[in-house]
């Protein structure tokens, strides 16, 4: 979606007098390589050896030094996750600045480190959070669509690791920058690169239009069967996306008694089973705090979050979700930097993400995991009808100078609720291209 300002930013004239351009960033398409090479692999961490084979195998091509690349890199994996003084940290800087310095457009920085909440000696525990300060950093300075994240194992099994770094790397998460990802010992073994969500029925929530219609689309695209879910007035809209990811439309409100019933009734009766649900229904109902009524406070905690612990009782219950099932909401920056006129909008975003945390841990003996992503600024008819001097400055606030697409916000789902992600539980990404506000 453009808009006069974007048109006249981009255009030749404006590219002439030196107005900065957001650089075009790569997006994942299937079938194209996981990324530009060659990628340097080195810190020499527990997991090191097993990504350059891994990547050796996906085809693309691997260096240990900058100089071994002669030219150009697309992408560095610096595994720092034995590093145990801070004194090791400065591996970072030598193995990495040369790296970075001759990193491709679109290029990648990942770092994988050991969580430090699962670490006790001091030293150690400094130095694996040290990681996390440089990292985010990184990813303040670098430019031309490269962006800078953090994996933090809590173990020595590497799918969890993989998973995440193949996310990264690839163009799933071009919006995702300055991201750190905690990632557990769960294994999953190998996975279809091409329709990992071959076999899984997902329902999708507010799916008639925005970041929920292009949900449905990324995860049939992806090979699952999608319900898509929205309210009745938004009927034609719905079926209309339905028809075009060759899934079914389930006219409810999702703040009515009986949604997640009606959820799970739908998916097994049409398609045999549920593997999936993302919780993306939302509005916001903005007023300043001291101004706030009943009914703008009621209906955003109703619908943003009161209906998702209600929804997630009956599709966790018997005859629910499927063991190894995937449940993932849509919270907000809102929920975690704030922002003015939003203090019922914030609650209900930030609610979201408390609920990930404590449902994950409940279901994690399901092998279900539970993750959500918090959007910044996406480009959408919601952000279309912001009043054009903040919608610039919330579109170019961030370290990709651009706001993101509602595919941006799709593909990090699609990554979570992938059978090889089954180690990535309780984690909050952030799709807003390390926006300046919040952490
Ligand atoms: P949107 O308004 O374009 O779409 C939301 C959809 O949810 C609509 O189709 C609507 O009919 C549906 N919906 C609303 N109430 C419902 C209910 N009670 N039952 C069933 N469906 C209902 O919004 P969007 O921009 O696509 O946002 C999608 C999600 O992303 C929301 O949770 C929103 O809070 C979140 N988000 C958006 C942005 C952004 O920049 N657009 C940023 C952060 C978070």
């Amino acid at each position: 979606m453009t808009d006069l300002f974007t048109t006249i930013v981009s255009s030749p004239v404006a590219k002439r007098v030196g107005v900065p351009q957001p650089t075009r960033l790569r997006r994942y398409e299937p079938g194209l390589p996981l990324c530009e090479g060659p990628v340097l692999v080195a810190g020499g961490g527990r997991f090191a050896e097993g990504i350059a084979s891994w990547l050796a195998r996906a085809g693309v091509a691997t260096v240990s030094t900058a100089a071994d690349a002669e030219g150009k890199i697309g992408a560095v994996v610096l595994d720092l996750s034995a590093a145990a003084d801070p004194g090791e940290l400065d591996q970072l800087r030598l193995l990495g600045a040369p790296a970075v310095k001759a990193l491709k457009r679109n290029g990648r920085v990942v770092v994988i480190g050991t969580d430090p909440a699962t670490l006790t000696d001091v030293a150690e525990v400094t130095t694996q959070r040290a990681l996390e300060g440089a990292v985010r950093s990184l990813g303040k300075e670098l430019r031309a669509g490269a962006t800078a994240n953090l994996v933090l194992a809590q173990g020595d099994a590497p799918d969890g690791v993989r998973s995440a770094v193949e996310f990264f790397l690839s163009g799933r998460s071009a919006y995702v920058d300055g991201q750190v990802v905690r990632v557990d010992e769960s294994t999953s073994g190998e996975v279809d690169a091409l329709r990992p969500l071959e076999g899984k029925v997902a329902v999708v929530t507010g799916a008639a239009r925005g970041i929920g219609a292009e949900i449905a689309t990324v995860l049939a695209r992806d090979g699952a069967t999608v319900v898509a879910v929205d309210v009745p007035a938004a009927g034609d809209a719905l079926a209309r996306v339905a028809n075009e990811v060759k899934g079914t439309a389930l006219q409810l409100d999702v703040t009515s008694d009986d949604a997640g019933r009606r959820i799970v009734e739908h998916a097994t009766a049409r398609h045999g089973g549920l593997d999936i649900v993302v919780h993306n229904a939302g509005i916001t109902r903005d007023k300043l705090f001291v101004n706030m009524d009943d009914a703008r406070w009621r209906s955003v905690m109703d619908v943003n979050l009161r209906s998702v612990l209600r929804m997630n009782d009956a599709i966790l219950g018997e005859g629910g979700l499927a063991d190894g099932g995937r449940i993932v909401c849509v919270a907000s920056i809102a929920g975690i930097a704030g922002n003015r006129g939003q203090t019922n909008y914030g609650a209900s975003k930030a609610g979201v993400i408390g609920l990930v945390t404590a449902l994950s841990r409940q279901v994690a003996d399901r092998g279900i995991t539970v993750n959500a992503v918090a959007p910044g600024f996406i480009e959408t008819e919601m952000t279309a009808r912001i009043p054009f001097a903040t919608r610039e400055i919330g579109r170019r606030m961030n370290s990709l100078q651009q706001g993101g697409q509602p595919k941006d916000v799709a593909e990090t789902i699609a990554w979570f609720v992938q059978p090889g992600a089954a180690a990535v539980t309780g984690q909050v990404v952030r799709v807003c291209g390390q926006s300046l506000l919040g952490a």
